[in-house]
């Protein structure tokens, strides 16, 4: 395992300096950025440590990406490290992945003992993690709770939509999990009943000022797609539907490809759209390239469809895609939030969406997109149709996107829901943060009803003996 300060790793350092906070103003206005930062006084140099499985790729990478510099800009000392591990470890915490969105797979113990904790064990025994308030971001590096190398306010934080999780794979993680000071989800909806810990729901959310979403004249966004449009014979005055994520069977692609199929059937020829498919594969996801290969099969030979990989300058060439697209289309079958949809509808375009997990947060049907069930390829194409044929449907439904992301899903949303966390945690404040699911846990109510204070030691005595253990752990960060 290793930090972003580490310069060894040079492909996958990311450069976390503070951002400047002030310049969220005009997305979120002075009143709530003041807001934020007389929330995150009490926090400053306090270390808020988070730790993940890539760098790149995926929604996680992208947004500790924004989160870091924006708690560093409010001058608390967030870390980045990511854990390492062979291909082995990331195809088992793929399965894990899988099962917990619902997808049965088969899973040894070998995977699960030599592959799994034998990482774990590994990356824990390079490194402590020391923070006030730790998060563990998802499945790959959960358990590594257990192993007693993580100092602080301990909390796991699941992206993935669980709703449908395979219960044998919860049963393997639940005692992990249950080890936590709290679990945070994107979705009410996810919590498991056997979740012994107090759950929280935040909102996943975008950055404004990331490449990715900066907003550009259609001539700008036309300028940075012209090489990738030009080279494959991509005509921007035709209309496009635009499909980003990547490369996984739960984003459904095939479907994807099916409806577009269907459209181009029904639509007047004068309307004569183009589907461009972008796509990336995780660092931690050994399946995208499968899939790849799989899609591209499937779209031998169709010129309206134009498929990519891991594409050149990434961040402005989506950006300028979902701003140019009169569609964004996204069916997941599973999907934890999917900041796609935030990011498409960012740029005032609407989107057809799966009336699933987080998509069906985001999308309001007739208001800024339209949701449909994942599988009915008709209804994908239906909802297709109307968007492009009605400009002033798409108009609408395409300002009415971007308000929604403004309203919710800006990185100042989300950050504000952990300032209130981390300051319950620190005891800054006594109230439970609003954005807690469940009730009392057993153990809030008997530590609530005996006392936190443990025998034999009165509660002056332990505060000195957990400063000085504390003071120890600080020599080291
Ligand atoms: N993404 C990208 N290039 C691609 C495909 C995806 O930059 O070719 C980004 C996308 O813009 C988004 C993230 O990867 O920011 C995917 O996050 P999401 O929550 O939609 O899905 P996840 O991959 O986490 O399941």
């Amino acid at each position: 395992m290793f930090d972003d300060r580490s310069r060894k790793y040079k492909n996958q350092y990311v450069p976390l300096e503070p951002v400047d906070i002030n310049l969220y103003e005009p997305f979120v206005g002075k009143e709530f950025l003041d807001h934020i930062k007389f929330l995150a006084e009490p926090l400053r140099r306090k270390v808020w440590a988070n730790v993940n499985s890539t760098f790149v790729g995926g929604g996680v990478a992208e947004m500790l990406q924004s989160i870091v510099p924006f708690a560093r800009g409010l001058e608390i000392d967030a870390r980045w490290f990511v854990i390492e591990g062979s291909e082995e470890f990331f195809t088992v915490t793929k399965k894990f992945h899988n099962l917990l969105q619902g997808v049965d797979q088969d899973i040894s113990l070998r995977e699960i003992f030599h592959a799994y904790l034998d990482t774990i064990d590994e990356n824990t025994r390079k490194a402590k993690v020391v923070g006030h308030m730790v998060t563990i971001h998802d499945p790959q590096p959960a358990a590594m709770i257990m192993n007693g190398n993580i100092y602080g306010h301990i909390f796991w934080r699941c992206h993935i939509d669980t709703t449908n999780a395979s219960r044998r794979i919860w049963r393997f993680l639940m005692p992990y999990i249950n080890q936590y000071e709290g679990a945070i989800f994107s979705s009410k909806e996810y919590v498991m009943s056997n979740v012994q810990i107090p759950t929280y729901e935040v909102n996943p959310s975008i950055d404004p000022l990331r490449k990715k979403n900066k907003q550009r004249t259609r001539k700008e966004a036309l300028k940075i797609l012209d090489e990738l449009f030009n080279k494959n014979n991509i005509d921007p005055s035709r209309p496009i539907v635009a499909a980003v994520s990547r490369y996984d069977i739960h984003k459904n692609q095939k479907t994807i490809i099916k409806a577009f199929k269907l459209l181009e059937k029904n639509l007047p020829k004068e309307i004569n759209p183009v589907l461009v498919l972008v796509g990336n594969s995780a660092a931690d996801d050994p399946e995208g390239m499968k899939m790849y290969q799989e899609i591209s099969r499937m779209t031998e030979g169709e010129k309206d469809i134009h498929l990519f990989l891991n594409v050149e300058n990434n961040d402005e060439v989506i950006g300028a895609l979902f701003s140019v697209a009169d569609c964004f289309v996204h069916i997941s079958t599973k999907e934890g939030f999917g900041l796609v949809v935030a990011e498409a509808m960012w740029q005032g375009t609407p989107v057809v969406g799966s009336n699933i997990g987080g998509i069906k947060k985001q999308v309001v049907s007739g208001h800024n997109g339209f949701l449909v069930e994942p599988y009915e390829t008709e209804d994908v194409a239906k909802a297709l149709r109307s968007i492009l044929e009605d400009k002033l449907l798409r108009h609408t439904l395409g300002t009415n996107a971007r308000q929604t992301v403004q309203q919710h899903f800006l990185l100042p949303h989300m950050v504000l829901k952990e300032l209130l966390l981390m300051r319950y945690c620190l005891e800054v404040d006594n109230k439970i943060p609003e954005s807690r699911i469940n009730k009392l846990t057993y153990k809030e109510i008997t530590q609530a009803l005996y006392g936190r204070t443990v025998w034999p030691f009165s509660t002056d005595d332990l505060k000195k003996r957990i400063e000085t253990i504390w003071e120890g752990l600080e020599q080291e960060l």
